[in-house]
């Protein structure tokens, strides 16, 4: 029997219908979805032990090859657990007993007289020990050897792993044993049993990193590091396995990225040139001083607009760190070319807040229109007016025909009904925000537009230069003069009462405060009722002589946009909101930001929330509810209370929550690493340094496959 790596896995003996459905739903379909779904640990039975020494190795991990004596179901008369009792014997004639639960199948399996490897944990009691719903499989006695007579043998390096005895021993016991993702009805020896199925008769798994890289980089071959990532026959074996595995998977993504940049490298942008008097005049009209590091992003810009193919650069800052001003001059920048741009923010609110601090900015003369889901509006100072004019229609025409200079909104400018007379520049603010299709989407739409994106989730460059292969960065990691630091206290239970007194001083002072509500899942409806408890709570029990207001995702975009302004326009004291107002919304007159099941929250996000504050003159506050007692929780938290580095709270987040958490999970199909890790610095260099070689003799490689495999990557279709 062969495979393939297209076979269905439908053909596989043992798949039935129902299995096949379960499958179906981890994401596997083929022969090659399985031979590259990864253990995400192993557990090490390869402790072979005789029966007589099991009473000194209490707690420990080991494998029992014993004869099965007597086996039989009963009911437990507390548990009213189903319960099966064994004894097993080894060769020199010690007894040990063995209790599975709930598995009463098991008399029809094992029968007295089947040799078995039992590998579990060592459970000590009165009468000796015992093994509690230990793995179990039958070893078949044709190798030719005594099972009984192997010791757990260690291999030495250069040893040849053929030799190695316990490979023979089994695919679930007595062996590092691999432990998949798996759900619910699907059992582990399930996955096991399908991939030992196709590992070694998978006719098309072939090699594609070229010999020389293999070599350079000491990387063993595509067949070996599969087979050595399943059923690794050492540590040495599994070593060496995952680094070539790594390795691909990497080196992929990089090779990815060196292609998109080829290939932006050979399109011809807008031409802009820097407008040194303007730019100059904009930069002196503002009313603080810029801090080196927006200079510095400003300048890569603006030179990036003055080359003759399209920017693809990322702005990265933490909160508060002033990217909007920056991206203003772009925009100016490029209006005063005589081309058009646009700005694209993840939420109406901050749409809205930037077409409002946008026409402050920048020069009277220039048209800004902002279109919303159910928004439109348009400014310009000469008519001094800021009218809805309530018409898509008007706003595609003005788009269409030069009329409007810069068009801000949501994802809805996406549409694709909306046609710029002539786009020169694309901005994405808060870009981590967008979905990797939506992502996609404005990249295609816009090929040949310099594009700009910001982010104030910090980004390890590690990451970025994983993610990103083909991106610019400019970091903008110091922050503007005189910024206070925001004093954060994780507010135990019994001080809850104080904290609510602390906060009705400093609104008595003049100041306001957002709330934010625990997260709930993001179904509609929940969100609204979690803001609308707390919004009765504050405003009925708590603070019913102030102000409060509400504000959740799902309002009416007219609704949010009066509650945001009232905010503005210090009409409310209190803000209670969802995670809406995470980004970029800015209100210097808020003072505190109180988190409500704080515990619920990433690293970075509260970091996010607590951004919201300290943007003004006043000393700052940032106060933490949890929920929970978890040790662990309650110490992520005491860490944020004195950390106010969003990158170091970002690598924290990436080491204990993985980038699908801490990046957004609409994100994570754009970080899809199977198996590498972005921890894997040295590697993820290696790849990079690996990919640029190849790319820069992309000419000269001879070899086939490679050459198609490379035409594949461009084009987006890939193994591996
Ligand atoms: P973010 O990087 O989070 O988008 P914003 O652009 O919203 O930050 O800026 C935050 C606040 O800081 C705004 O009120 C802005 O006017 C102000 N700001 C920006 N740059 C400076 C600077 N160089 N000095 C002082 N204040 C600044
Ligand atoms: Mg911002």
């Amino acid at each position: 029997m062969t495979y393939r790596l297209c076979t269905n896995i439908a053909l596989l003996s043992g798949v039935g219908a129902k299995l096949q459905l379960k499958l179906k739903k981890m994401g596997l379909e083929s022969v090659q979805d399985l031979l590259f779904y990864f253990p995400f640990r192993y557990d090490d039975f390869r402790n072979l032990v005789s029966i007589s020494e099991l009473k000194n190795k209490a707690g420990e991990d080991i494998t029992v090859l014993a004869k099965l004596q007597m086996i039989k179901n009963r009911r437990g008369w507390k548990s009213k657990k189903n319960i099966t009792e064994a004894i097993f014997a080894d060769s020199n004639g010690d007894v040990l007993r063995v209790i599975w639960f709930n598995q009463s199948y098991l008399t029809k399996v094992l029968h007295p007289g089947d040799m078995v490897n039992l590998s579990g944990k060592v459970k000590l009691d009165v009468i000796g020990a015992q093994l509690v719903s230990p793995t179990y499989e039958k070893v078949s006695m044709n190798f030719g050897i005594d099972p009984t007579s192997i010791l757990p043998l260690k291999r030495e390096e250069g040893q040849d792993p053929t030799l190695y005895p316990s490979l023979k021993i089994g695919v679930h016991t007595g062996r590092l044993v691999p432990i998949y993702p798996t759900t619910s009805g699907i059992t582990q020896k399930q996955i096991r049993f399908l991939i030992k199925q196709v590992i070694s008769v998978v006719v098309d798994l072939e090699e594609w990193i070229p010999d020389n890289i293999l070599e350079d980089y000491d990387l063993v071959d595509i067949k070996s590091a599969v087979s050595g990532a399943h059923f690794p026959i050492d540590e040495i074996n599994l070593d060496t396995s995952l680094k070539r595995l790594k390795f691909g998977e990497l080196f992929t993504l990089q090779l990815k990225g060196e292609l998109a940049r080829q290939k932006r490298q050979k399109q011809i942008a807008p031409n802009i040139k820097f407008k040194e008097t303007e730019i100059k005049k904009f930069v002196q009209g503002l009313p603080f001083k810029l801090t080196s590091a927006q200079k510095k992003a400003s300048w890569d810009i603006l030179q990036d607009l003055a080359k003759d193919y399209p920017m693809n650069r990322l702005v990265s800052g933490d909160v508060g760190s002033g990217k909007t001003v920056v991206a203003g001059m772009a925009l100016l920048n490029t209006v005063l070319n005589d081309w058009q741009a646009v700005m694209l923010a993840p939420t109406e609110i901050l749409a809205t807040q930037h077409f409002n601090s946008l026409q402050q900015m920048l020069p009277k003369k220039i048209v800004i229109g902002l279109l919303t889901k159910d928004n439109i509006k348009l400014a310009n100072k000469n008519m001094l007016e800021t009218s809805s004019i309530g018409c898509k229609k008007r706003i595609k025409e003005l788009v269409a025909n030069g009329g409007i200079d810069i068009l801000i909104g949501t994802h809805a400018v996406l549409s694709a009904d909306i046609i710029f007379k002539n786009l020169g520049l694309v901005v994405v603010d808060e870009q981590h925000r967008f979905g990797v299709e939506q992502r996609k989407m404005i990249k295609e739409k816009n090929e040949g537009v310099h594009f700009l994106s910001m982010t104030a989730t910090p980004i390890p460059r590690s990451l970025a230069l994983t993610l990103y292969g083909d991106l610019e960065i400019s970091p903008i990691d110091e922050m503007p003069l005189g910024r206070k630091k925001i004093l954060t206290r994780l507010v135990p239970k019994n001080k809850r009462s104080e904290a609510y007194k602390f906060i009705k001083e400093k609104i008595k002072a003049g100041r306001q405060v957002f709330v934010i509500c625990p997260l709930v899942d993001e179904q509609e409806g929940n969100e609204k009722k979690s803001v609308l408890s707390e919004y009765k709570k504050l405003s009925q029990e708590i603070y019913p002589d102030l102000r409060v207001g509400y504000l959740y995702g799902k309002m009416k975009s007219a609704e949010k946009e009066k509650v945001m302004a009232k905010f503005k326009n210090k009409e409310i004291d209190l803000l209670v909101s969802t995670s809406v107002i995470e980004v970029g919304v800015d209100v210097p007159n808020a003072v505190i930001m109180m988190i409500e099941g704080a515990e619920n929250f990433g690293l970075a996000q509260l970091h996010q929330f607590r951004g919201r504050v300290g943007r003004g003159v006043h000393q700052s506050y940032c106060f933490l509810f949890a929920e929970t007692d978890n040790i662990d929780s309650i110490k992520r938290l005491e860490y944020f209370e004195q950390l106010d580095n969003g990158f170091k709270l970002a690598e924290k987040d990436l080491e204990t929550r993985g980038p699908g958490e801490v990046y957004g999970k609409k994100q994570s199909g754009g970080m899809k690493l199977k198996i590498a890790k972005l921890s894997d610095k040295a590697l993820i260099q290696k790849a990079r340094k690996a990919a640029q070689l190849v790319i820069l003799n992309l000419d000269n490689w001879t070899d086939k496959k490679f050459k198609q495999r490379m035409k594949r990557l461009a084009t987006g279709v890939h193994l591996e």
